[in-house]
């Protein structure tokens, strides 16, 4: 009888996997190139400050519920609402927009740039929701057995939403408002998924819906890596055995089946199943050596903006920094479209600020601020050397300095900093893109690499560039689909 089941990658794709596949009496044992298990959801501390790596809010809570639901525990660790959801300032404008889940108050803050704001709103949401809940569980929950299987299904998906499969994203917003800042601030959600809001297709419409409506955002108490840590304990209870430090090299086959993996020590893995939660384009290239995914291909598929981020220790308060901030300029378009492909300099860049100690104050000294920032940026197809990297951080530094009236330069006790190059190495993510595989329409669905090996039958993959896609809820989700694929192919699940 089948039991065995391998794990490549401790991120939380492979984290959610194994805890479900552990819960079903498989014996799961998991290997991991990094020193600590979170994959991206992982965690950095240094002189006494301790920051979130990567994502720092997310949505659709009610997947983790539903992870727990299904392995009969209770949520290993708490969520903290976001509300107000965000800030987002434009450079030379003194004013903070406040992103509020509360229609009045939101309306609040735009009526007089977009007036009616809350009627154009609700109609904008309203769209959007019945496309949710219409894809919900025929689309992005589900598994497709080939492409055909993908566009039957879409078939199924009313008509009335068939333009935004075409509209992009910008469109959409431009259809229910006109202020300039309005559309930039709503479309901000298309950077969420690594891209920008003139090639993303409108059907993301959705996470405007999910952000403002659904569920809201939402952080963790103690920090977000309390998720990995709440998984983690779960799992030991289970004898999951995580592995750190090897990362898997090589492989060896038997007919139709993969009869090991083989690590950077030389160790060969056996199992019953394998379950890949390595991104599964690059797994497949640098691994496998699929030709379906070699090197020209994967340089020519569509990947998500790499991202700059920065940890910063503060010596004091910024009073004028909120929890989670975007900060913006008035070349939006331009700025997007060239940034991808490095047609743009990065003297006046874009980034996101997540004040972390203001959520949890204990991730900082008494009297400091631990600072997150993320600036998103070309991956190393088109900008391949970083040697300007300081340069580039301190014109970030000095600018938040300016919008926030704080001197940051003169209060840092620690910064540390991570370029595309960096994020390559620590998590395989391809050519350092901070996401994976955009989400163009040929990327989605049952377009994006499969969850179920093309040519090996006992393997399969997790995570966020196989079905259905990136961000920390889509991570679970996928967890759920592998188990689905592996109880349909295994009838001993
Ligand atoms: C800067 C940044 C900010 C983000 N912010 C947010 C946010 O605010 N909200 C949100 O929802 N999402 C956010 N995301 C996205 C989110 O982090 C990812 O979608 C999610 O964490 C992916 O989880 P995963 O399990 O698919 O992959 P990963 O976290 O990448 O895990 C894969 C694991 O596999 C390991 N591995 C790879 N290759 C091998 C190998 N050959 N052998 C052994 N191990 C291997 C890696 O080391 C890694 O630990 C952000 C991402 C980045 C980069």
């Amino acid at each position: 009888m089948v039991k065995k089941v391998l794990i490549i990658g401790a991120g939380l794709g492979g984290l959610s996997a194994a805890l479900r596949l552990s819960k079903k009496g498989f014996e799961v044992t998991m290997l991991e190139k990094h020193n600590k298990a979170g994959g991206r959801l992982n965690q950095l501390k240094k002189k006494g400050f301790t920051f979130d790596l990567a994502p720092t809010f997310f949505s659709m809570t009610y997947e983790f519920k539903e992870l727990a639901d299904s392995c009969g525990i209770d949520i290993p660790f708490e969520f903290i609402e976001l509300d107000p959801l965000y800030e987002v300032n434009f450079a030379g404008d003194k004013k903070f927009y406040r992103i509020y889940k509360d229609l009045n108050k939101l309306s609040y803050e735009f009526d007089k740039i977009e007036p009616g704001f809350k009627e154009r709103m609700e109609r904008y949401l309203l769209s959007a929701s019945a496309l949710f809940n219409d894809v919900e569980h025929t689309i992005i929950k589900k598994n497709f057995v080939s492409i055909m299987d993908f566009i039957l299904q879409m078939t199924k998906v009313p008509v009335r939403h068939l333009p935004k499969l075409y509209r992009t994203l910008w469109q959409e917003l431009g259809r229910y408002f006109n202020s300039y800042e309005v559309k930039v601030i709503f479309s901000l959600i298309a950077f969420f998924l690594g891209t920008t809001p003139f090639n993303t297709p409108a059907i993301y419409s959705i996470l405007s819906y999910t952000e403002i409506q659904h569920d809201g955002y939402y952080n963790v108490r103690g920090g977000m890596y309390k998720i990995v840590e709440g998984l983690l304990r779960e799992l030991e209870k289970d004898h999951v055995h995580i592995h750190y430090n090897r990362e898997i090299i090589d492989y060896k086959k038997s007919g139709e089946k993969i009869s090991c993996l083989i690590d950077n020590k030389g160790e060969e893995w056996d199992a019953d199943i394998y379950v890949i939660n390595s991104d599964a384009a690059w797994f497949r290239n640098k691994i496998f050596k699929r030709r379906s995914y070699s090197d020209e291909k994967l340089l020519r598929k569509k990947w998500t903006l790499a991202p700059f981020t920065m940890y910063l220790g503060i010596k004091g308060t910024i009073e004028k920094l909120y929890h989670h901030s975007y900060f913006l300029r008035n070349n939006f378009r331009d700025y997007s479209v060239k940034i991808f492909r490095n047609r743009i300099g990065l003297d006046e860049p874009y980034y996101y600020v997540n004040a972390v100690s203001r959520l949890n104050p204990e991730s900082a000294p008494e009297g400091c601020e631990s600072i997150f920032i993320l600036c998103p940026v070309p991956d190393l197809r088109f900008k391949p050397d970083w040697t300007d990297r300081q340069q580039v951080a301190d014109i970030i530094k000095d600018d938040l300095s300016q919008r926030t009236d704080y001197d940051i330069r003169g209060n840092l006790i620690t910064e540390t900093i991570y370029d595309p190059g960096d994020w390559e190495k620590m998590f395989n993510l391809y050519k350092g893109s901070g996401l994976g595989l955009a989400h163009n329409i040929r990327q989605i669905g049952g377009f994006r690499p499969s969850n179920k090996d093309e040519e090996y039958n006992n393997v399969f993959y997790v995570g966020s560039s196989t079905v259905p896609g990136t961000g920390l809820p889509m991570a679970v989700i996928s967890s759920k689909l592998v188990m689905e694929r592996i109880t349909n192919e295994f009838s001993f699940v």
